[in-house]
């Protein structure tokens, strides 16, 4: 049976510990800071339920569950495209605006089990604890976050030379049940919406931070896990009508508590190995598989906001001037480029030993342009809304007031649609661009795979940089000083 919306709620009714402005969250399913964000999600399980949707959505796992394509490990470039015609279909779901939607861990998770050798060879018990976990979510279907960057505290030292011993997250304590977990991982996106934690250290470590540098999952109602959440914008939403996006897709960012959380064995996947950690996410495709899992959403994200740019400058007829129509013409080409770059990544792709994967070089290009990309985006979209997104009723109490809906009707006026329509469309435009849902999501296109420097420091690792000597070499060698 295909996991259902259903399914996912009744999951997510697990005692978890969740703190929100000082108080313990009893029930996140039916909280007013979370609860609409829990049905888009649960929504996206119906979605793939769906007979109509089944065959796009999801498919059958080796042991006949039916379960989502971002478990399945393509084989051929037909496999990868099937794969993300099913994470792109999700992600027209909510607009590109749930970032850590299901399909984004068990993209790395499925990077990490295209390499069953690399975990083989760091030990066989912690190879089947792995292959074990990974059939166990693939099967039940489960959401799983990630939380693999500790807090910021002083960024100048490594996680190991931080004032306290377990400010990051670290192994306090192991015995023959597994390891015993102390400290905190900087930040949960959707953790509070997911089942389970796969927590782990992404950074490079560097010998002597071994109690810092392993890998392992564990149920979101695990004991001793706190999940210290954000301020909601859902909370603060009003209504769907004045904050569109804020008001279903607030997907929270949680700073994540480990107070002494025992972790068995089986749910323990690399083990005090600071070169493990990072080949976990680099010598596998997860890194790869889960950010190109990232820049399919973002390029569905970047569809609907251009759609969203262009109506507005139609609704105030901006459009009829040529300066205008060359700013969406840019912000369409800045679309299409990560488009272009998503189909670019699948069909350059290249074989790890049976399994076909996007080209890692095209992916890391695609973020870096994306980070510079997504601060012009925003930036371009705010030039072409002038003060229209502020110039706008207080909420949709203005509508029910006799005279406020007269006044409404008498200021908001547009050639092309009715002020009601107007006001509607300008609180999208406000919502995804400037609101403090949108700025967040400005903060996330920017941070999420981490900051610039990192991400460069990822495209130049990965470039065909003798393709490019050569060439240079070859035409230095057909000119010399004259004899
Ligand atoms: C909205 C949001 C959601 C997130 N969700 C998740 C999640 O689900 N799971 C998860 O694990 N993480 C998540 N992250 C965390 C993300 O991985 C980190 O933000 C990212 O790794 C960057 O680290 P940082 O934010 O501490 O920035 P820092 O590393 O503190 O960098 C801040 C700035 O300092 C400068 N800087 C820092 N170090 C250097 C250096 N060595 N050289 C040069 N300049 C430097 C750069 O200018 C950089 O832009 C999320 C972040 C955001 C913003």
């Amino acid at each position: 049976m295909t996991k259902t919306g259903q399914d996912h709620l009744k999951s997510l009714r697990d005692g978890r510990s969740v703190y929100l402005n000082g108080q313990l969250v009893g029930d996140v399913v039916d909280h007013p800071a979370y609860r609409n964000a829990v049905r888009s999600t649960a929504s996206l399980y119906d979605f793939q339920a769906d007979p109509e949707n089944e065959e796009l959505m999801t498919f059958v796992s080796p042991t006949g569950a039916r379960v989502n394509r971002s478990w399945h490990l393509p084989e051929s470039y037909k496999e990868l495209v099937q794969r993300r015609k099913a994470i792109e279909a999700w992600a027209e779901q909510t607009n590109g605006f749930l970032g850590r939607s299901p399909d984004h861990v068990a993209s790395s998770l499925a990077g990490m089990m295209m390499r069953p050798d690399l975990f083989e060879a760091h030990g066989s018990k912690r190879a089947k604890a792995f292959t074990d976990y990974y059939a166990y979510v693939r099967d039940y279907d489960q959401f799983v976050s990630y939380v693999v960057v500790g807090p910021q505290a002083d960024r100048s030292k490594g996680v190991g030379e931080q004032t306290e011993e377990y400010t990051v997250a670290g192994i306090c304590d192991e015995d023959t049940q597994g390891i015993t977990v102390k400290g905190a991982k900087m930040l949960g996106t959707s953790c509070i919406l997911a089942n389970e934690v796969l927590l782990g250290t992404i950074q490079p470590m560097k010998p002597g931070e071994e109690r810092y540098a392993f890998s392992a999952a564990i149920p979101m109602s695990a004991k001793g896990v706190k999940l210290l959440s954000r301020k909601s914008y859902e909370a603060s939403a009003g209504s769907d009508f004045d904050n569109p996006l804020s008001s279903r897709f607030d997907e929270n960012d949680a700073v994540v508590y480990f107070d002494e959380v025992k972790i068995p064995w089986d749910r323990v996947f690399v083990h005090k190995d600071p070169v493990m950690c990072y080949a976990q996410y680099h010598e596998t495709p997860a890194h790869v598989l889960h950010n190109y899992q990232a820049q399919i959403r973002l390029m569905v994200k970047l569809r609907f906001l251009v759609g969203v740019a262009r109506k507005v400058a139609e609704t105030t007829n901006v459009i009829s001037y040529p300066q205008v129509v060359e700013s969406l013409g840019s912000l369409a080409g800045q679309a299409a480029l990560v488009e272009g770059m998503v189909h670019g990544m699948e069909a350059k792709g290249t074989n790890v030993g049976k399994y076909y994967v996007p080209d890692r070089h095209l992916m890391y290009a695609s973020q870096v342009q994306a980070q510079r990309m997504y601060p012009e985006v925003i930036q371009a979209i705010r030039q072409l809304t002038g003060g229209g997104v502020i110039m706008l009723p207080s909420s949709i109490n203005d509508f029910a007031g006799e005279e406020t809906s007269e006044l409404i009707k008498k200021t908001q006026q547009s050639p092309v649609s009715d002020s009601k329509n107007r006001v509607k469309l300008f609180k999208l435009a406000w919502d995804a661009i400037g609101s403090e849902f949108g700025s967040r999501h400005l903060q996330y296109e920017m941070f999420y795979s981490g900051a610039q420097f990192a991400v460069r420091n990822h495209s130049f690792r990965t470039y065909d940089w003798g393709k490019s000597i050569d060439m240079v070499d070859r035409f230095l060698s057909t000119y010399d000083l004259p004899a």
